[in-house]
Order: structure tokens, then C-alpha cells, then sequence
């Protein structure tokens, strides 16, 4: 008869015994896959067993009791094996096994259940213990912490209830650190821990073994769905796992005496990457946290680090060396054992490493190895340092540097001696990353008028709206005192890659006296201030900046990633500095450069509010005398004489805006082309209706009917006339430039020229919105007509590719017909988005949070490609296009062409480029070579 197999949940870990290994961390959680690694490798593990994720998961599916039984025969097996090994019983002397239980997922992850210490411990196996060690203190001083973490993490007994009883008996002992408690001490610190217990329990303290660990166990798996856990892993997009795995490990003991220690350690600097020496902390008679807990002062485990400390702490050789010497000083021998194990961890493991220990009367344990976290700036020299010690390949090391990060590094950053002397007024939310030092100013204008004076600013307000775009371009920092981190302020900060601190909530702004309030400081307009925009910090007066360095180890990642990547990257700009930027930070080109900036700026908004004025009325007159061009129209009008007079006029004034604006933007091309030296440049013609470039409250339209020497009433009209219901699906795009081809040509005119002006310029002009190939080629005629014009004007050959954006469904959709005219198409994800998902990019904010949330949108579909859906759409045209036009070249413009998880799938699909703002094109870089080595 066939035995019905059970499923294995516990795991032996404990020298070559171990069934364990690191690549089962999904099964084992990272901690216990690791124990058995090491254990495997012959490193001192103090021997255990762990508990699978799958058992976790289980616990949720079948219910805890069920799961419970299920898997103690399996644990009560390994308790046996256990007890065999270390010749130790549970819950019994003469040698009493005593286990800690933690737990572990296959990512670290705190929010979950604390660890648990000491169990085991009742009356028996204390007198044994006690008889064994002959050290009474340590015993009860293992066990006022057993019941501490049991009662507070098992049971749920408040923390501070027991922090509190402690407290009060260090005071009337008049004790300082819990080293100094005597035995008495802590056998009073037990007796009230147990009545706290009971009283919030509601029974005495469990003296059963047994049933220490089983609640033990149970709880870690409950920790898995606490709240906390629950939203960390939101937080940090940790999806797909089972669940938590238990580990139960025979305890060491760091509080044993003067002879024993815990301690932390990185194999490598995790803030700069170095390795000169082994970066880490311990403690003398210490156990579990302590460390980290801030109980006393950890000391430094190398002469090298602990010099470096005791410096910075501005504390003298001899004091350090009586009261805080190095382990390397104090317990040479195990640190060199330590040591040894360091390298022999870097080596085995290929990756820096983050380690626990203890030392248990001289011998040393080790609790737990990791992946090291580190900053970006560690990160990029780990992985560079590592291929040269031919630890890991170049392909490895690039996919060693997570893409989002580098934003810490493309900005500059304060120098840290000159921050740590500065003082902080108040801390905001870290909105833009980047350092600045700058003066204080209130408004908008100001800082714009400052900065032509030659000041560096910073631009203070309560919020910020799209009005003060000019004086945050002109800052070097933005503070704000309301707002989130996807505030106006927040996110136009970030696209300009200036450092931003907003909502910092202490700031008071008094616009009228120019002058700010924090925590009783008073800072006035002028005043030098310095913002931190990866910490949030605001600080009072200059702070030194350095600038950062794209050479070093950054540079040969992004060196790697050029090498491995086969996507183009691209930016979207619009301003010769913004792509002098972009293409210091490696940009191939220009994937979209919006036209419509360029008529905000000075006085260019009234030429083309004047072109607006008259547009209609010229369109009017074509219709009514039948002719189609402007030349034409004006041949008619003149031949008739007199009653066209008025009809001159607008005819007059609309070639008048058109001529004041072809120059103007000729020049802007012409700078642009110049700052992109030969790379190619995709121009995308106007695109928003003609609504948003008009004045919308009366004293603007006032001012407006001034200047155009036109009735208010009329401004106010032409207004009304062009208001839209649904704007975003209404007169804009290439719809504008059939209804006015004038302004197509102009700006199609102005590109040539600029093109004709600048050597190598390689233009690609790209027409918006379109969705029916009868769009593109009513445009695109107008195009080729124009280039023809120029061409023969300048006696010179322009080399123009005509294409458009992908934005309409049905453009996606009818990408064959659309191929056949365009050279290109570039994904315009932004709207393809709106008008794919039928989410206004206006409102979905009130309940796209709410849909991520509840998961029916992993993602919020602006910020990470909508794959199955929007995706779709692009795979369908990147088809369809490719089969009506072999050579059709391919890119994306949208917000999602510098984000990591869309630029892989830009990969997957073959496009040829992608396209994203300047600051997050080395990400965009890095995100393409990761997903080339994935694949
Ligand atoms: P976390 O995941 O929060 O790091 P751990 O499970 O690693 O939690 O446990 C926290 C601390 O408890 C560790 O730093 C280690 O020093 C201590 N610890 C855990 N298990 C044992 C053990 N068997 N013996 C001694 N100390 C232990
Ligand atoms: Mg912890
Ligand atoms: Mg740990």
C-alpha cells in the first residue's frame, strides 16, 4: 500500500546536515536559506530548524489549527535531532536546550513579527541553567528579556509596560545601564514583568516549553498579515510571496559576561561602497538588539574604524581605548576569525554582505548573513569594484545597480562636514533629490528677477501653481509648506531635476512682510537657506555643495549598460539647457520637443495670441471665398478693394503673429540643434487647443485687449468661443494644424531653417493626435511642401523624416495605414493611456489610488505602463507598422520611457528607442541594458 507522503514544512539547518540552501530562499524565507548556506560551508551556526513559507501560507488557507497539527510531528522530529546534536534537552537539565524563534521572508522585511529569545526558560530549566553556568545573573537576565519579547510580541502586552517597570527599578536602584543591574535587581525586574504580564494576559506566564515555541511559531506566521506588514510590502511592491518562514535556532548567548559579545556588520561600506576595512558594531555582554536598540554605545570592530569614530566622535585615543576599544583590540583572536569569514562570505556569495553575530564566551556564532542595502553611491562602487576583483562579471554587475536609485547621484549633494555643522530649522517631505544653497525669496517673479541679478535662490512658498513654472526654473532649490510628494511643486521639481522640500509644515510664510517663520526662527527675503531634498531638511544659511562626479565608478556602470543595452535612449526637451543636460547624461538624442513651451515664454505669448485673435476669422474668409491658402486668400481680398479692408486687417495681423513667431522659434531649433551636435531631434508641431494659451480671469483679458487694441468684451468672447467641454478630446493635435495649416507650415519652415543653419542637424518632425491616416497625410503634405520651399530657398538638401505620435486607439489599431506615410512613430503613452483606459489624466487621481489599492490596477497606469491593456495597443502597432514599413523607427515619448518595469517591456516589444526627461535618462540607460541581459 502506498503511504500517503505528507508534505515537508521543517527543514534541519546544522552543519553538513543542513537540507537547506541560499537558492531556496522562496521556500525557506532569505534568513533560513542563508543559516543552512553558511552551516553548509562549515561556519559556526548555532544549529536549528526552519518552518517553510508554504507552511505560512497554509496557515491562511487551512486555518492555523489545522496547520498547527499538521506540521508538529515534523517539528517535534526536529526538536529530537536537534537536542541530539548540541546533546542539550528542551525544557530540561542537566543541559537545557534553550531557541530563539524568528522569522523570515524571502525579502527582509520589517513590519513583521520581532524576533524571540531565551525560550525554553521555566523553573526547571533555570536551576538547571544555573547549575550548569554557575552565573545566576545571566540566566535571570535572560530571562527578564524572555518574558518581555514572548509578552510583547507573542501576547501583545504593551512595550512600554515593561519598559516602564524597568525603568522605575533602575531609578530606585539608582542604576544607569542595564549592565549594572545586580542579580537582586533583576529578580525584582522579573517579578513585576510577570505581573504586567498577567494582568494584560489574563493568565500567569507560560512554563511549558512546548508551548512557548507552538505560540511562538504561531505568531510569526499571524505577523504576516499584520497591518504593518501588509502596508510595508505595499510600500516597497514586494508581490508573490507565500508567506513567512520560522526559523527555531539553539540559542548563543552575547550576555553570558565580559568575555561575551553580539554585533552587526557590513563586509563593505554601506553608505560609500569602500572596503578598507570590515564596517561594523558590537557589544560587550550583550544580547539580540541591543546593538541597534541605542541602549549603550556600540563600540567599532577595527583599530582602523574605531580611530575613525573615536575622531569624529572628537573622543581621545585614551579614552577609546579604556572605554570603547575595538574587538580587533579586545578579542584578537575572534576577530580574526571574523575576518576570515568575512572574505570567505564575500567570496561564496559574490555580493556584500550584512552579518550578525555573537560571541559566546570567546567563540564565536554566526546569526544571520544577508545582502547588504546600501545607498547608490555604494552600490555603483560595489558592483564596479567587484568585477575588478573578478568576483562578478560585467553583466552581473549591471544588473547589480537598482535604475531608480541613480536619481541620488545625478544631482549635486552637500558636502557632509559643511551639513552636519549647519543648523536644521525643520524637516519636510524629501520631494526632488539634489542639495541647494540659495536666498530666500517668496514670489515667483522675484526669484526670476534675482537670479537675472545674478543670485542664487530659493523659491519659498506655501504651494506652488503653474504659474511660478519661471521662478522654479530660475531657483536652485523650492521649499514649500503644503503639499505631498505629488504636489505642483513636487513634481515639477523632479522634472527639472531641481531640489525640492515640500510640505515641511513648520514653515510659515507671510507673502506681505517677505519673510518666513520657522520654529521661532524668522527668515527674510535675502536670507541664505539650504535644502536637502533626499532628506527633507531645511537648514539656516549656505551649506557647500559639490556638484556631482558622472566619472568614476557611475561612470563605468554607464559605461556597462551602453555596452549590453540594444534600446535607444532619448529625452524630451525643450530648451538647449535641458538638452545640454540630457545629453551629459548620455542622451542619443531628442525623442520629443515640444513646440507649445516655446510660445509661453516672454513676449512670444502675445504674438501668438494675436495669430489666436484672427485665426478664426481668416479660416471664416478662406471658406467664403473658396480658396485654401493664406496667398490666395489675400490675392481675392485685395482684388475686391474696399469692403475687404476689415478682411485685410486680420489677414495682416495673422501673417504679422506668424512672422514674429518663425524667427523666434527658428532660433529656439537652432539652439537646440546645436546642443545635440548631429543626434537626432524629434520636433512633435502644437499640440494643446488653442484655449490654454488664453488669459482665463478678466484682468488678464483685460491687459490681453490692451495690447491688442481690442474691446475686453471681444477678448472675453474669443474665450467663451474656444472653451471646450472635454478639451483633451477636443480641437487640438494635428486637428489644429488642418484647420490652420499656416501654422503648421510656420513651424515646419522654422525647423528647416534652423536645420539648414546647423550642420548634421537631423530633424524629425512629428505630427500629434493623429488617429486616421487622412490626417497624417493632409499634414504631411503641407510638410513636404514646405521643406521643398526651404530647400530651394537655401539651395541646400534638408534630410527631414516625416512620422507621428501613437496616442489615438485607432491610430494604434490602423498603424498599417498609418505606416504607410509616416517614417516613424513615436508612443505618445501619456494619452494612449487617457484614451485607452478612459482615464481622464485630470480626475483619475481621485480613484486611481484607490483602484491600486484595491488591485485592480497593479500600478498606477500613468507611472508604469499598463502592459495587458495600453501595452497591447503598442504591440498591435509595433506589428501592423513593421509589416507596412520594414525600416518604420519606433520610440516612446511618454512619462513611462525612463520607468525600469516599462522600458524592459519597451525591449520586448522592439522599439528602437525610448524617451524620458533629462535627469532620468542614465536610469532609463541602466533599465535598458537590465532588461537586454534578462531577457
Ligand atoms: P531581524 O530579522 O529583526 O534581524 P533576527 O531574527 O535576526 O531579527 O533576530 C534579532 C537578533 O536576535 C539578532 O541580531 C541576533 O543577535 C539575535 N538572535 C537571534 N537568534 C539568536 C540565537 N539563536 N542566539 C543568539 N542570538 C540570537
Ligand atoms: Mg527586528
Ligand atoms: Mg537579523
Amino acid at each position: 500500500m502506498a503511504k500517503k507522503r505528507t508534505k515537508k514544512y521543517v527543514y534541519y539547518f546544522g552543519g553538513k546536515q543542513s537540507e537547506g540552501r541560499s537558492q531556496m530562499k522562496l521556500l525557506l524565507g532569505g534568513k533560513g536559506a542563508n543559516l543552512a548556506e553558511m552551516a553548509q560551508l562549515g561556519l559556526p551556526v548555532p544549529p536549528g530548524f526552519t518552518i517553510t513559507t508554504e507552511a505560512c501560507d497554509e496557515y491562511y488557507k487551512i486555518g492555523r489549527k489545522k496547520l498547527m497539527a499538521a506540521i508538529k510531528p515534523q517539528v517535534n522530529a526536529a526538536l529530537k535531532k536537534l537536542e541530539k546534536a548540541t546533546g542539550k534537552t528542551f525544557g530540561k537539565g542537566p543541559k537545557p536546550l534553550l531557541m530563539s524563534v524568528r522569522s523570515g521572508a524571502a525579502v527582509s522585511m520589517p513590519g513583521m513579527m520581532d524576533t524571540v529569545l531565551n525560550l525554553g526558560l521555566n523553573p526547571d530549566t533555570i536551576k538547571a541553567l544555573i547549575e550548569l553556568t554557575g552565573n545566576e545573573r545571566f540566566v535571570m537576565d535572560s530571562y527578564r528579556r524572555f518574558i518581555q519579547m514572548f509578552g510583547d510580541v507573542v501576547m501583545g502586552v504593551a512595550h512600554h509596560d515593561f519598559e516602564h517597570e524597568l525603568d522605575a527599578v533602575k531609578k530606585a536602584r539608582k542604576r544607569k545601564l542595564d549592565t549594572d543591574l545586580t542579580l537582586d535587581d533583576l529578580k525584582e525586574v522579573i517579578r513585576r514583568y510577570k505581573r504586567v504580564y498577567k494582568k494584560s494576559v489574563g493568565k500567569a506566564f507560560p512554563t511549558d516549553p512546548k508551548e512557548q515555541l507552538y505560540a511562538g511559531v504561531d505568531a510569526v506566521f499571524g505577523s504576516w498579515k499584520n497591518p504593518r506588514a501588509i502596508k510595508y510590502r505595499q510600500l516597497n511592491d514586494i508581490r508573490g510571496l507565500l508567506g513567512t518562514a520560522v526559523n527555531c535556532q539553539t540559542m548563543v548567548f552575547g550576555n553570558s559576561g565580559d568575555n561575551s559579545a553580539t554585533g552587526v556588520a557590513f563586509t563593505r561600506d554601506p553608505s560609500t561602497g569602500e572596503h578598507k576595512y570590515f564596517y561594523g558594531e558590537y557589544l560587550i555582554n550583550a544580547q539580540g538588539e541591543d546593538v541597534v536598540a541605542g541602549i549603550r554605545t556600540p563600540q567599532q570592530i577595527t583599530l582602523k574604524g574605531s580611530r575613525e569614530w573615536a575622531k569624529a566622535q572628537k573622543i581621545s585615543e585614551k579614552v577609546r581605548k579604556t572605554e570603547y576599544p575595538s574587538l580587533q583590540e579586545l578579542m584578537p583572536r575572534v576577530f580574526k576569525q571574523l575576518d576570515n569569514i568575512r572574505i570567505r562570505l564575500e567570496k561564496h556569495y559574490r555580493e556584500m554582505q550584512d552579518v550578525e553575530f555573537t560571541i559566546e564566551d570567546g567563540t564565536l556564532y554566526m546569526l544571520q548573513t544577508r545582502t547588504g542595502k546600501r545607498t547608490a553611491k555604494a552600490a555603483v562602487k560595489i558592483a564596479t569594484d567587484m568585477v575588478k576583483e573578478k568576483l562578478i562579471t560585467e553583466k552581473q554587475a549591471v544588473l547589480r545597480v537598482d535604475p531608480d536609485a541613480l536619481d541620488q547621484l545625478l544631482h549635486p549633494v552637500f558636502v557632509k562636514a559643511s551639513e552636519d555643522k549647519a543648523r536644521c530649522l525643520t524637516v519636510g517631505l524629501p520631494a526632488s533629490p539634489g542639495a541647494a544653497t540659495g536666498q530666500a525669496v517668496f514670489g515667483a517673479d522675484e526669484a526670476e528677477a534675482w537670479k537675472a541679478k545674478g543670485h542664487q535662490v530659493i523659491l519659498c512658498r506655501t504651494e506652488t501653481s503653474p504659474e511660478d513654472i519661471g521662478g522654479m526654473a530660475a531657483s536652485a532649490g523650492i521649499l514649500t509648506s503644503r503639499g505631498g510628494m505629488t504636489s505642483h511643486a513636487a513634481v515639477v521639481a523632479r522634472g527639472m531635476g531641481t531640489c525640492c522640500v515640500a510640505g515641511a509644515g513648520d514653515v510659515q510664510i507671510n507673502y506681505a512682510a517677505r519673510k518666513m517663520a520657522v520654529n521661532g526662527v524668522t527668515v527674510k527675503q535675502g536670507d541664505w537657506i539650504s535644502l536637502n531634498g533626499s532628506t527633507g531638511a531645511l537648514y539656516l544659511g549656505k551649506v557647500d555643495t559639490v556638484d556631482p562626479s558622472l566619472t568614476g565608478p557611475f561612470g563605468t556602470i554607464m559605461k556597462l549598460a551602453d555596452k549590453y543595452r540594444k534600446l535607444g535612449v532619448r529625452t524630451n526637451a525643450d530648451t538647449p539647457h535641458d538638452t545640454a543636460v540630457a545629453v551629459k547624461f548620455g542622451a542619443e538624442g531628442i525623442g520629443l520637443c515640444r513646440t507649445e513651451h516655446m510660445f509661453f515664454e516672454g513676449d512670444r505669448i502675445v504674438s501668438f495670441r494675436r495669430l489666436i485673435l484672427v485665426a478664426e476669422s481668416v479660416k471664416k474668409l478662406k471658406e467664403q471665398h473658396g480658396v485654401e491658402t493664406l496667398e490666395d486668400l489675400e490675392r481675392t481680398c485685395r482684388k475686391c478693394g474696399k469692403s475687404c479692408a476689415s478682411a485685410m486687417t486680420a489677414i495682416k495681423q495673422y501673417k504679422q503673429a506668424l512672422a514674429e513667431l518663425l524667427p523666434l522659434q527658428r532660433k529656439d531649433f537652432t539652439g537646440i540643434f546645436r546642443a545635440l551636435k548631429g543626434r537626432p531631434c524629434t520636433v512633435r508641431l502644437l499640440d494643446p487647443p488653442l484655449h490654454e494659451f488664453l488669459p482665463h480671469d478678466s484682468a488678464g483679458q483685460k491687459e490681453m485687449a490692451k495690447i491688442m487694441k481690442v474691446k475686453p468684451a471681444r477678448i472675453k468672447q474669443l474665450v467663451d468661443s474656444l472653451h471646450e467641454f472635454n478639451p483633451m478630446l477636443g480641437h487640438r493635435g494635428c486637428r489644429l494644424g488642418i484647420t490652420y495649416p499656416e501654422v503648421t507650415e510656420m513651424q515646419t519652415r522654422a525647423i528647416c531653417e534652423a536645420a539648414a543653419k546647423v550642420k548634421g542637424s537631423k530633424p524629425e518632425i512629428m505630427v500629434p493626435l493623429v488617429g486616421n491616416v487622412k490626417e497624417l497625410a493632409n499634414q504631411k503634405a503641407l510638410i513636404v511642401d514646405t521643406i521643398a520651399a526651404v530647400e530651394k530657398a537655401k539651395k541646400k538638401k534638408i534630410n527631414v523624416l516625416i512620422g507621428t505620435m501613437i496616442e489615438v486607439p485607432r491610430a494604434a489599431m490602423t498603424a498599417d495605414e498609418i505606416a504607410t506615410e509616416a517614417e516613424f512613430f513615436s508612443f505618445g503613452t501619456n494619452d494612449l493611456t487617457q484614451m485607452g483606459c478612459g482615464f481622464s489624466r485630470d480626475d483619475a487621481g481621485k480613484f486611481l489610488g484607490e483602484y491600486v489599492e484595491r488591485g485592480i490596477f497593479e500600478y498606477d497606469p500613468f507611472q508604469v505602463l499598463d502592459q495587458k491593456g495600453v501595452g497591447r495597443l503598442v504591440e498591435t502597432s509595433v506589428e501592423l507598422g513593421k509589416k507596412a514599413r520594414k525600416d518604420l523607427k519606433i520610440g516612446i515619448c511618454g512619462e513611462h520611457g525612463g520607468e525600469p518595469k516599462s522600458v524592459e517591456f519597451c525591449h520586448r516589444v522592439g522599439l528602437n528607442y525610448v524617451s524620458c526627461s533629462p535627469f532620468r535618462v542614465p536610469i532609463a540607460r541602466l533599465a535598458a541594458a537590465q532588461a537586454a541581459l534578462r531577457k
